[in-house]
């Protein structure tokens, strides 16, 4: 694989990517891929699936989780909802992310990738504690699966999220660095926390955000805006992928699924942008 392929966001059915058909018009050769709904989570969808990605010259990175019931409508209602940390939902959620690993096995790809949830603060709380049981019992199956977890970035700061990997003590626990989310919801300077957790990081988000105004970071939402125009600095962003020897994908998320056209326009301006600082980055 060339250093540093071009990939994007994508979905196997009605998911949060873009149709795989974007991928292929704008000649991206890589996806990390939304996992379909259960109902569809089958061998003969990914079977097809992997067809239209073989026929593209496309290649699956990672596989995400998605669940019914998250809402990101606001970061009070993403704390309450999304991921593995919600206690009343976590077991049924541990199953289905099972499931999920199984289907992304079945679709040939070694890592899967989730928003665990804002890990509780609390490290001696039975939260967190069952939390951590929650996250062994799906690395060991995932590794069965000879695959890796990437946790997503932007709900924890680097050094909350750098002692919970350490807590789980698993070797296949990695990271999805996101630095827009770092920006959208508070956490930290994006490129300083890249600094921090970059020995962990194993695939990227190509995204970019404005931060809230000062007093509201961490309560209200930063806005998503496209690449570039953010306060990240792609190309300080890329030089310090560079800097930690990252060779992965670099992955666009344009996360405006309610506006079709100008989600794929957005790409297709953020993929120029990408091939062109790759080229002066990497030389
Ligand atoms: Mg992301």
């Amino acid at each position: 694989m060339e250093r540093w392929p071009i990939g994007v966001f994508a979905s196997v059915d009605a998911g949060l990517g873009v149709h795989l058909d974007v991928a292929q018009e704008l000649g991206i050769p890589s996806v990390q891929v939304h996992a379909p709904h259960k109902e569809t989570r089958t061998p003969q969808t990914a079977e097809e699936f992997l067809k239209k990605c073989a026929d593209a010259g496309i290649m699956i990175t990672c596989v995400f989780s998605g669940f019914e019931g998250e809402s990101y409508a606001d970061i009070a209602t993403t704390a309450r909802t999304v991921g593995l940390v919600p206690e009343e939902t976590r077991a049924a959620r541990l199953q289905e992310m099972k499931e999920i690993s199984d289907f992304a096995k079945l679709l040939g790809c070694d890592a899967i990738g989730l928003h665990i949830g804002f890990v509780p603060e609390d490290t001696e709380g039975a939260s967190y504690r069952g939390l951590l049981d929650t996250a062994r019992d799906l690395l060991d199956h995932s590794a069965g699966n000879g695959q890796n977890v990437h946790l997503e970035t932007g709900q924890e700061t680097a050094e909350h999220l750098l002692a919970f990997i350490s807590d789980v003590g698993r070797d296949n626990l990695f990271i999805n660095f996101d630095p827009a989310n770092m920006i959208l919801y508070g956490t930290g300077d994006p490129i300083e926390a890249l600094k921090q957790v970059g020995h962990l990081v194993r695939s990227v988000h190509c995204k970019d955000a404005t931060w809230a105004p000062e007093g509201q970071r961490g309560v209200a939402w930063g806005a998503e805006v496209p690449l570039g125009e953010g306060d990240v600095g792609m190309e300080t962003y890329l030089r310090t992928l560079a800097d930690l020897g990252y060779t992965g994908p670099l992955t666009i998320e344009r996360e405006i699924a309610h506006d079709r056209e100008r989600q794929k326009a957005d790409i297709g301006t953020a993929v120029e942008l990408l091939t062109s600082l790759r080229d002066r980055v990497l030389g």
